[in-house]
């Protein structure tokens, strides 16, 4: 695949998640639709409804800052998980049994996977072509 057309499918990803944090979207969680709420009274347990972002590539993997609006009993629920780890186990599917207007299309959600590892492995050939160009 021509490095243009890698560039045009990641423009056509991003062009999906857009600018989800300054529109309606920060306000439902993507992958069961329930609205959440943006604050917890301090001093008590978080609500599993609390707004929070998923990392789509989990941080232990040094992902960079792709997210998602997600509540914190979704959140927590992936945990670990790679995204399409978390797409396909019973969780995800259990609460989606659930229809939600709110809930991201599963299509997108798996765009939004794919995007994720496209811009890994741009990372990796930004860091190799950085580290080529240091030894020579
Ligand atoms: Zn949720």
């Amino acid at each position: 695949m021509e490095t243009d057309q890698l560039h045009s499918l990641v423009r056509s990803a991003e062009s999906i998640i857009g600018l989800w944090w300054q529109d309606d979207r920060r306000n439902w969680c993507a992958y069961c639709g329930i609205p959440m709420r943006r604050r917890a009274a301090t001093g008590t347990r978080l609500p599993p409804t609390k707004a929070t972002r998923d990392h789509v590539v989990p941080r232990v993997h040094a992902s960079g800052l792709l997210t998602l609006p997600c509540c914190l009993e979704c959140n927590q629920a992936k945990g670990k998980q790679s995204l399409p780890e978390f797409l396909s186990g019973p969780y995800f599917n259990q609460k989606r049994m659930k229809k939600h207007r709110n809930q991201w299309p599963l299509a997108h959600l798996w765009f939004v996977a794919g995007l994720a590892y496209f811009r890994k492995s741009e990372l990796i050939a930004q860091k190799a072509r950085g580290s080529r160009r240091v030894a020579g």
